[in-house]
């Protein structure tokens, strides 16, 4: 017999299969690895197909087999095929990108599996004890009579006794293989009586056909993890099991803590903290099948399970769905994919889903599962403070408002969540007193500023203008970015806020493993009454007693030079603002900022989803941006800038000489980050209405550059540009 094999070949994008006699001393599978001789070295690849010899041609022998099972079995092999499919990348590396580092096709990368021994009795328990008269052999009979235990336990009571009962058969020695990773074995909860919100919630999915999507969109705090709870329970009735996706695991622990309570032992968790050796033995207990339900970040699409019942996907609209590198994949289609593969429903959820999910929804091709009311019934009341006018009072960092709130909840033992909405952009120029800012005038995105040529330029047709130094609105002749770190914050909330106790959380403060749990749980048991942070604060927590929560720079989301950017206003404001009042006490909001009339900000006031949906698909229809219309951007990246725009004007006519109707190409133009590590970074971008006509030509252009210095990097559907 023969096999093929796909090895990765470092240097080449494209996909090679090579043939391989298979030696009759190895049993080889497909889906396994195998090392293979591949010139003077040898590589390990994938088996992909398995064939009855080719007696024309002079075949190598393969080398070993890597593993004693396949590692992809025929699921995975086919999503591999999607995703290089879908995303244009090449099939090797859809495969590396699906399995954990300890399973990828790397020379000498071996986790060692961990064995632990136990003893049990080898013969019938009335003959063993005739065969022995020794005290301490007697008592390690006992034990051992009971079921199997430990050998080191046993050992600690009498080494050469336990050695003397094995060599005369009365023992046995038993070798398990062992996982690394230890979850707390928490006591279980009592399940509280549904709402009939989700009661109808999970009537409509339960009842619903196979395979299909449901767009689960219910505000913050109307329950969302207990129906994903509720329909799990449902699956694993049925014998089957369940993947849910959460956009971070370290910023979820109170969901994680929840499921454990609930379905204990069946959880595996892949959480991107975990070591390579953790993560090989959670991926190994899903494969083995001993557990049903997988809980990770976009990765965990791949688990390996068996007899799949449903997928989940938490906060649908988060951008960690998408691999930002090559392959970009996006977790929605994996799910969707696995979703017909296996003729299971899909759940999506969201209190802001993504405006495509939300067509999609619309349009009927996802269920639209509506939860419009909080369990407790009442959403927090949201405040605008226009930070213009209390720069005039001299507050420059909170407004008076802000500050007397803090303190009355201080006074009360209540708890604060302080959100500094730091993701501006800092080549962004903003006017400090009346928030105007330049945009462009075809694509209405902020312009960034280029050093080199003193220029404002769009990054998406190229468009530029001489910088401005007089705001044309208010004549203010000093543009300039505000910046504050969370640090000068806390530093300030100390000072300025009696009985202040803070914690800080952004990158600085969580870079150690754990360090985002234990300040979860801190807060949880009140050790501090102010948890102050970045966006990763902003999501999914669910603290009883905060009842206030104040965002600072609540519109600095908006000078994102992105499309996006009044999505990702709504979706931050009114998820952050999510986090007060979420028990039996009411919620309050302070919003403070420079443009505070714009509509994703006054919608989230509101809690008005439905209507900053329309306005925004309003500005999309008009602007040709997506769900209109299909978005591909195509980045050009090399040492020479000039060089760049050459070949980014070649690819330009190349799309036009195809004289396509319904398309438009948009650049070649500087990418939002122009340059990183002395490599130059340009960009074209595609909308166009029919992928099929569009598919064909990136396949071209993407052949075409494959051996060149430039590196021609293609994202369908980016979720960035
Ligand atoms: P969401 O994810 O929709 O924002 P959660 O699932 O975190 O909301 O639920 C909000 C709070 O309400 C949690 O503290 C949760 O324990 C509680 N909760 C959920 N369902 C019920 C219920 N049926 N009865 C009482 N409390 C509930
Ligand atoms: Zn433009």
């Amino acid at each position: 017999m023969v096999a093929r094999v796909l090895v990765e070949l470092k240097l080449q994008n494209t996909d090679k299969t090579f043939f391989y006699k298979i030696p009759s001393h190895l049993s080889i599978e497909v889906g396994m690895r195998v090392l293979v001789p591949f010139g003077k070295q040898e590589l390990e690849g994938f088996v992909l197909e398995i064939l009855e010899d080719k007696k024309d041609l002079e075949l190598k022998n393969i080398l070993k087999a890597v593993d004693d099972h396949a590692i992809l079995n025929e699921e995975l092999l086919k999503i591999g095929e999607y995703i290089s499919k879908k995303t244009l990348c090449s099939l090797i590396q859809a495969y590396q990108t699906m399995l954990p580092s300890a399973l990828k096709a790397k020379n000498n990368f071996m986790i060692p599996k961990k064995y632990v021994s136990y003893i049990s009795l080898n013969m019938d328990y009335e003959k063993s004890l005739l065969e022995c008269k020794n005290e301490k052999q007697r008592e390690i009979i006992e034990l051992v009579s009971k079921g199997e235990v430990l050998k080191k336990e046993l050992i600690s009571i009498s080494e050469s006794s336990v050695s003397t009962l094995l060599k005369k058969g009365i023992l046995k020695e038993v070798k398990k293989e062992e996982y690394r990773f230890k979850k707390d074995v928490l006591e279980s909860d009592s399940k509280p009586n549904l709402t009939l919100e989700q009661k109808n919630a999970i009537d409509v999915i339960e009842k619903g056909d196979c395979f299909h999507a449901y767009l689960l969109h219910g505000v913050t705090g109307s329950g969302k993890t207990e129906v994903y709870m509720r329909l799990i329970e449902g699956v694993l009735k049925k014998g089957k099991s369940a993947i849910l996706l959460v956009p971070e695991i370290s910023l979820t622990p109170q969901l994680t803590e929840k499921f454990l309570k609930r379905f204990g032992e069946k959880i595996a968790i892949l959480h991107s903290g975990l070591s390579n050796g953790e993560k090989y033995d959670e991926w190994r207990k899903i494969e083995r099948g001993e557990v049903s339900i997988v809980i990770g970040a976009r990765s965990a699409i791949f688990a390996p399970l068996n007899n799949l019942g449903m997928i989940i996907i938490d906060e649908e609209h988060s951008t960690t769905y998408k691999q930002e590198n090559t392959p970009k994949y996006h977790a929605i289609d994996i799910a969707l994919f696995r979703g017909r593969e296996n003729n299971i429903k899909v759940v999506l959820g969201s209190a802001t889903p993504s405006i495509e999910s939300y067509t999609k929804a619309k349009l009927g091709v996802y269920t639209l599962v509506e939860m419009k009311q909080r369990v407790n019934k009442t959403l927090p009341n949201i405040t605008l403070v226009d930070m213009k006018e209390e720069i005039k009072n001299g507050n420059s960092i909170l407004s008076s408002i802000l500050k007397e709130k803090i303190e009355s909840r201080i006074q009360k033992n209540e708890q604060v969540i302080l959100l500094l909405n730091k993701r501006g952009y800092t080549r962004i120029v903003t006017c400090p007193s009346c928030g105007y800012q330049d945009k462009c005038p075809a694509c209405d995105i902020p312009l960034t500023y280029h050093k080199t040529s003193n220029t404002m330029r769009c990054h998406y047709c190229g468009y530029g203008s001489k910088k401005k130094e007089v705001c044309p609105e208010c004549g203010n002749t000093d543009f300039k970015e505000m910046g504050m770190g969370t640090e000068k914050l806390e530093e300030y909330v100390l000072k300025n806020i009696s009985g202040a106790k803070v914690i800080r959380m952004d990158v600085d403060t969580t870079s150690k493993k754990g360090a985002h749990e234990k300040m979860i749980q801190s807060f949880e048991r009140h050790e501090a009454n102010i948890l102050l942070g970045t966006q990763m604060i902003a999501k999914g927590l669910d603290f009883k007693d905060v009842t206030l929560v104040g965002v600072l720079n609540g519109d600095s989301t908006l000078n994102l030079p992105d499309f996006r950017s009044g999505e990702r206003t709504y979706q931050l404001l009114s998820q952050v603002s999510g986090r007060s009042g979420r028990s039996d006490k009411i919620g309050e909001v302070i919003i403070q900022g420079f443009n505070m009339d714009h509509y994703s900000i006054l919608y989230a006031k509101n809690h008005d989803y439905e209507s900053f949906y329309k306005e925004e698909m309003r500005i999309r229809n008009i602007l040709k941006y997506s769900p209109y219309y299909n978005l591909t951007l195509i980045k050009l990246k090399g040492n020479d800038m000039n060089e760049l725009f050459k070949e980014g004007y070649k690819i330009v006519d190349f799309f036009k000489n195809k004289k396509l109707k319904d398309v438009y190409i948009l650049g070649p133009s500087t990418s939002a980050i122009p340059k990183i590590n002395h490599i130059f970074s340009i960009q074209i971008l595609l909308k166009y209405k029919d992928t099929k006509e569009v598919y064909p030509i990136l396949k071209e252009v993407k052949n075409l550059y494959l051996k060149n210095k430039i590196k021609l990097d293609i994202d369908m559907n980016p979720i960035q540009i």
